[in-house]
């Protein structure tokens, strides 16, 4: 099935701007639906249509009546775990309702395809066992990993009423250009900036927390490929492996020339120890498997960081 009209969530955010961009790429009309809470109108292409509207917003009904996607990418959420800890019904109005109500137009407008951006990395908890597969049980210890989870169930139902396929993507700690280093998420970017302006670099805990860290463009990769997935399902995207935040500074270290050492400090309210994440799913599935080194994504990551300038987006 050959799909030309896609909408995308989220899409002046770090992901869904890539996502955006591949798409338009490979000869999509886009359009992208963000309301600038952590995204920029400069990671929009010029060649996207582009709403700056709520997803809980009553509007978006009026997006779908003009656009008339046939394929849903659904990235935009509060992303951020600490965020969630400390607004948690603004976190649950977004990802929850504001999914929902997303969800509502996608059966109204008919839509045959939505993929949706969950976390790999927040659902299971502290897994059994690693690495942690998509059979794991569902124990989120943050309202962030929650409300990610209660939106998968609304696209399974939605699914079912709508009439539509889909497919969820659960990832582990994506990383890459665009990602924002004064964010409150993504370790790689902040570390790279602080590194680079010579600020202290605070690690929480001990550092030797591990996470499955993804590349941006391996994710994008995976998302096209869930567009080709004949059957509703949900996977995992990582890397397989964890790497502890410790053995990241290091390496950003080297990259960046940092003179100073990083300070710890204590360990961050809803962070589990451990997390990397079984993708032969993916694998076998979506034929999908992660492209990029770390060594590799994590210099591109640097140069970015360094060529930042206000108003300027690299792409992958
Ligand atoms: P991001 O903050 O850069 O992107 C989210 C985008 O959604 C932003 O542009 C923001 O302005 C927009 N947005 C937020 N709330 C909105 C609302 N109510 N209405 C319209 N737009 C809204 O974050 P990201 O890292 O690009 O994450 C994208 C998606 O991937 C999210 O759904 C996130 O939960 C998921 N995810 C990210 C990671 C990661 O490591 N970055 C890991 C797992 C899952």
């Amino acid at each position: 099935m050959t799909y030309r009209k896609a909408l995308v969530t989220g899409g002046a955010g770090f992901i869904g701007s890539h996502v955006a961009d591949r798409l338009l790429q490979q000869g999509f009309h886009v359009a992208v639906v963000d309301n600038l809470s952590t995204g920029k109108r400069e990671n929009v292409s010029q060649s996207a249509a582009f709403y700056n509207v709520d997803i809980r917003s009553r509007k978006l009904a009026g997006v779908f009546r003009l656009e008339r996607p046939e394929v849903v990418f659904h990235l935009a959420a509060q992303a951020s775990v600490p965020g969630s800890i400390a607004r948690p019904v603004e976190d649950a109005r977004n990802n929850v309702l504001g999914s929902l109500n997303l969800l509502e137009q996608c059966k109204r407008y008919k839509v045959e395809r939505f993929i949706y951006s969950s976390t790999g990395g927040a659902l299971y908890g502290d897994p059994q066992q690693l690495p942690c597969a998509e059979t794991h049980p569902i124990r989120p210890v943050s309202p962030y990993g929650a409300s990610k989870f209660a939106a998968e169930v609304y696209v399974g139902c939605y699914a079912t009423l709508g009439g539509f396929r889909y497919v969820i993507l659960r990832y582990g700690n994506v990383y890459g250009p665009r990602q924002d280093p004064l964010g409150e998420a993504g370790v790689i970017a902040i570390f790279a900036r602080q590194m680079l302006e010579g600020e202290q670099v605070v690690i929480y805990g001990d550092g030797n927390q591990e996470r499955d860290f993804v590349y941006v463009g391996d994710v994008v990769e995976a998302n096209m490929r869930a567009l080709e997935q004949a059957d509703s399902d949900v996977y995992n995207i990582g890397t397989g492996s964890g790497t502890s935040v410790n053995s990241i500074a290091s390496k950003l270290i080297e990259l960046t020339g940092y003179l100073k050492k990083p300070d710890h400090g204590p360990v961050r309210e809803g962070d589990v120890s451990k997390i990397y994440l079984d993708v032969r799913k993916a694998k076998q599935d979506l034929d999908w498997t992660p492209r990029v080194s770390l060594d590799q994504g994590l210099s591109n990551t640097v140069a970015h960081v360094k060529a930042m300038k206000p108003g300027s987006a690299q792409a992958i």
